[in-house]
């Protein structure tokens, strides 16, 4: 005899239909029927750790960082990006109202250019950075006592996030921290029926040791499976580099300032990165002004998951 189902059996059913949907919406591949995000490429200029001081002239490890900055500031707007990103330590060890001023003049013709989103390293201060930059690029994430915008560029998403956790100083903890609130605010953000690529930028280097981003682990819990995250940019280390994680890439931009020449391998470059980002991959042409420029006007080319 055929057996009517009962009604807790029914909404499971539907309860599990609806779970499917909106995972299949949110963080599964392109489930069908949506309209797929564009190909076309756009354009941004990556940068990190511009330690800039309220000093001049300040040279640091040999390099001048004021000369450098403007030297990089220059080659971006001549080369016409939809915008640029840099990601932390923008101010020289803490923070310095003065420091954030310096920047502003650094940054003007920049800023008068393109949109420059900004992400906050272990040597800013968030109220003076505030301060001296009250607008800025995108749409503000709902959190308090953080720096986080998304800002959309040609059907791909742009999270500039925040990892500064307490301002070191020099000698101080330079350690990373997105926190649980932002966490708890990334994985609401990246549940939602949007199947658009999404892209972090953040400041500290993805890792375990002290002075690196110490909530690693539950990032990656929240974006491993996620697979509409494609990469994750980050400065820090004062590194140039490229790797990869369950798929997920991990790309580390190299320092405007100067870089940790400590004679035991190659020195790294000092300078900027171009980016044609698009919805299926991404290619990075090295632009070095310092330091290593042996790769200089070199391309990596990724495919992403
Ligand atoms: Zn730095």
């Amino acid at each position: 005899m055929l057996r009517m189902p009962r009604r807790r059996e029914c909404l499971k059913a539907i309860l599990l239909v609806w779970l499917c949907a909106v995972w299949l919406a949110g963080c599964a591949r392109l489930p069908f029927g949506r309209p797929k995000p564009p190909e076309k490429a756009v354009r941004w200029a990556l940068l990190s750790d511009l330690h800039v001081s309220e000093k001049v002239p300040d040279v640091v490890r040999g390099f001048d960082i004021h000369a450098n900055l403007d030297k990089v500031v220059a080659e971006i707007i001549a080369a016409k990006p939809d915008g640029a990103i840099i990601t932390g330590d923008l101010a020289r060890n803490e923070g310095l109202p003065g420091d954030y001023v310096m920047l502003r003049k650094h940054l003007e013709p920049l800023m008068a250019a393109m949109p420059v989103a900004m992400a906050l390293g272990n040597h800013d201060h968030r109220v003076n950075f505030l301060k001296q930059f009250p607008a800025h690029p995108g749409e503000a994430a709902p959190l308090k006592g953080k720096h986080v915008r998304i800002i959309e560029s040609g059907g791909l998403r742009f999270f500039i996030m925040d990892s500064l956790m307490g301002t070191g100083g020099p000698g101080g903890i330079g350690a990373g921290l997105l926190g649980q609130e932002q966490r708890q605010w990334l994985a609401k953000e990246l549940a939602k029926p949007d199947p658009r690529p999404v892209f972090l930028f953040f400041h500290h280097d993805p890792g375990e040791r002290d002075g690196e981003l110490h909530d690693t682990e539950l990032l990656y819990k929240i974006i491993l499976p996620c697979k509409k995250v494609k990469a994750i940019f980050y400065g820090h280390s004062h590194d140039y580099a490229f790797d990869k994680k369950d798929g997920l890439h991990l790309i580390n931009i190299p320092a405007v300032a100067y870089n940790f020449d400590d004679k035991t391998r190659e020195p790294m470059p000092v300078g900027w990165v171009e980016a044609k980002l698009s919805a299926r991959g991404g290619e990075f042409t090295l632009r070095a002004v310092g330091g290593n420029v042996r790769d200089s006007a070199k391309t990596v080319s990724l495919v992403w998951r």
